[in-house]
């Protein structure tokens, strides 16, 4: 046995994971189900393939680790992980490490860990982000289980993952499913991003008319400022791409219909066991539900009309300020509430994660990286209620210029019929927040009347009810 560490699955993640790991000196050991995409995948590795150990069976794959050994699985996240670890657990000895790299539900991550508590064995939740281009070059990397067990393959994380000014992009994030967690809000998070972005194009597009040429400079000069990030850069750079059959750009010859694979559903549904607010993320999600109802969305546009096109005034400087900043806002609000979901679970499952270290390992490597995440480290680092980035000194500052340009988006969108779902959905939410009193009282007063369930008053402590009076004609009906 002379591998340093194992990887189950050379799918897109984990053939260019494996890669990766080999070229920053380390042995791998590497098994895929189907074994024809090993030999494919040690062919095609060149020079690295030296430091590659091609495995037919989980036995092999076992016996050319060095003990006590770390085994990544990187396989279709579900029913696949269940079964690899089935098939692992009678092979492996005490304090080998199974790795789950994929997309995991952090709920399965705990039961993993559950069922494998008292074997020996150990258990890590790892979330992994860049896509393909990350895995092999750096992507970012966010560690859940026990420390010890982060401690001992931290070298080869550290080589891998992606860098931002020297520092590397992975961290231990908690124990337990804290790093499943934290991939599935940074997932959340990347859901409520592009949409609000996917918005601002459809104003450009279908409010100002502006072709797919005309708008991606206005990204590629964004990505200049305060919105400079990955997904920023990618905008501009997919509205600049030409479809090579038809001649158009090719964003206007793809369906409007977006695929989601399961974490912006579950970050939401996270947020509503937590009771902690995440609508940026759940319009995101419900967005690309609607988009999928084609048909619907057709028959719906013959019967109403679609919103009209132009209506809105000439595109000026002012406006694309207005667009800008209220973009901005809208990126504010949805980064305060994936960041309050994160510390309200901390919380709740006592994982002490922390939010700083999270916001840094996002500054490169991962989909959501950007400039941005650094701020957010460094208001975190400072801030006493890490429930809030809004009351941070650094983000007040910034809603305080940004949320009036948000507004007046959302309004003059609302006026032309142009959808703003998740812009929306952060504007209502700072408004919200910011009011001390809100209108609770009246709903306390209709549970009270209709179900006894009692209310707090303003000038004292206890539960009370109301002396209301029976609904006129009620007695005669019943
Ligand atoms: P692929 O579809 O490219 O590869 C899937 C891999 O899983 C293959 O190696 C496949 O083996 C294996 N597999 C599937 N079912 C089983 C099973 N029942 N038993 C054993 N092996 C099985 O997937 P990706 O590489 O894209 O994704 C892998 C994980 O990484 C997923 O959890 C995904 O959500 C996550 N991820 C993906 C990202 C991406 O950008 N693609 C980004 C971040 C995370 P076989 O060849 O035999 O079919």
């Amino acid at each position: 046995s002379t591998a340093d560490i194992g990887l189950i699955g050379l799918g897109v993640m984990g053939a260019n994971l494996a890669l990766n790991i080999a070229e920053k000196g380390f042995r791998i050991a590497v098994y895929n189900r189907t074994t024809a995409r090993t030999r494919e995948f040690v062919e095609a590795a060149g020079s690295l393939a030296d430091r590659i150990v091609p495995c037919e069976t989980l036995e092999e794959l076992r016996d050319a680790i060095k003990p006590p050994r770390p085994i990544i699985l990187m396989v279709a996240a579900g029913a696949a992980v269940d079964q690899q670890i089935e098939g692992l657990k009678p092979l492996l000895q005490q304090d080998d490490i199974i790795i789950d790299a994929g997309n995991a539900n952090f709920h399965d991550t705990r039961r993993h860990m559950n069922e494998l508590a008292g074997t020996g064995l150990q258990f890590i939740g790892m979330g992994v982000s860049g896509g393909e281009e990350g895995a092999r070059h750096g992507p970012s990397i966010m560690v859940g289980g026990p420390e010890a067990s982060y401690r001992r393959i931290e070298p080869v994380l550290d080589a891998i993952a992606a860098r931002y000014k020297g520092e590397a992009c992975q961290a231990w994030v908690g124990p337990d499913g804290a790093g499943h967690f934290v991939k599935t809000i940074h997932n959340g998070i990347e859901y409520a991003d592009m949409q609000m972005i996917a918005e601002i194009y459809g104003v450009l597009r279908d409010g100002y008319g502006l072709s797919a040429g005309e708008i991606a400079p206005i990204f590629a000069e964004w990505n200049r400022g305060r919105l400079n990030s990955y997904l920023i850069e990618i905008t501009a750079h997919v509205l600049s791409a030409t479809d090579s059959v038809s001649g158009e750009p090719l964003v206007d010859m793809i369906l409007d219909r977006a695929g989601q694979k399961g974490t912006g559903r579950w970050s939401a549904i996270e947020s509503q066991h937590l009771s902690v607010p995440a609508t940026t993320i759940e319009s995101a999600v419900a967005a690309r539900s609607l988009s999928a109802m084609k048909t619907e969305r057709q028959l719906t546009e013959e019967r109403f009309g679609a919103s009209a096109r132009g209506t809105l005034a000439p595109l000026s400087p002012e406006k694309l300020e207005m667009l800008e900043q209220a973009l901005f806002a809208g990126k504010i609000i949805a980064y305060t509430q994936g960041f309050a979901v994160m510390a309200a679970a901390s919380r709740e499952f006592g994982w002490n994660t922390p939010l700083g270290t999270v916001a840094r390992i996002w500054r490169a490597g991962c989909i959501i990286r950007s400039q941005f995440l650094g701020e957010i480290a460094k208001a975190l680092d400072v801030a006493t209620d890490t429930q809030n980035l809004l009351l941070t000194e650094l983000f007040s500052g910034y809603i305080e210029t940004s949320h009036p340009h948000l507004r007046r988006l959302v309004a003059e969108s609302a006026l032309a019929g142009l959808p703003v779902p998740s812009l929306g959905a952060a504007l209502a939410h700072f408004d919200q927040l910011r009011r001390g009193t809100g209108t609770a009282n009246l709903i306390q007063a209709q549970r009270d009347f209709f179900g006894a369930h009692g209310f707090e008053r303003i000038d004292g402590d206890g539960t009370h009810h109301g002396n209301w009076l029976p609904l006129a004609g009620s007695e005669a009906e019943s």
